[in-house]
């Protein structure tokens, strides 16, 4: 904004200090937080009035609070049963191709190669000292000589 001055027959523009201005630099004053996207899934934006402040208000938060913890349990849920599914489609693959035995015996390494996954099964018994592990249609032991051999068999 110009002032304009009329001294003497003198016309003077007068740039004025602007206080406002002037004030801010001395004072700092907190920027604004960037806007961010609720983190429930509901893709609004909206300006955080925290740092840390991830959800539109309480609502979105308790929604995804909610919706993020089942989705992280269905994710590993649905990880571990196809583990469990591609381990009987292993044992399944092995058994099959000798048809007229009802044992089968594999090297340890070579179901682990194909990849079968020994820490996931769907349950355990123990029978004259021998740990038996169950697929959904298989079971098998372990034999601890080396190199180590799995035997299979059909439930
Ligand atoms: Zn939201």
């Amino acid at each position: 904004m110009l002032y304009l001055c009329v001294n003497n027959n003198k016309v003077f523009f007068i740039m004025p200090v602007d206080e406002t201005i002037s004030n801010e630099s001395l004072v700092p004053v907190p920027r604004p937080l960037a806007d961010r996207v609720c983190e429930c899934g509901c893709k609004n934006p909206f300006q955080p009035t925290r740092k840390d402040q991830i959800y539109l208000n309480t609502q979105h938060a308790n929604y995804g609070y909610n919706h993020g913890k089942r989705k992280e349990k269905n994710k590993s849920r649905s990880k571990e049963e196809a583990i469990l599914a591609k381990n009987d489609e292993v044992l399944h693959k092995h058994y099959a191709c000798e048809r007229s035995s009802t044992e089968v015996v594999r090297y340890y390494d070579v179901l682990k190669a194909d990849g079968f996954k020994f820490a996931y099964n769907i349950g355990r018994t123990e029978k004259n000292g021998d740990v038996l592990w169950y697929s959904y249609r298989y079971y098998y032991t372990i034999d601890n000589i080396e190199p180590k051999q799995v035997k299979i068999y059909k439930r």
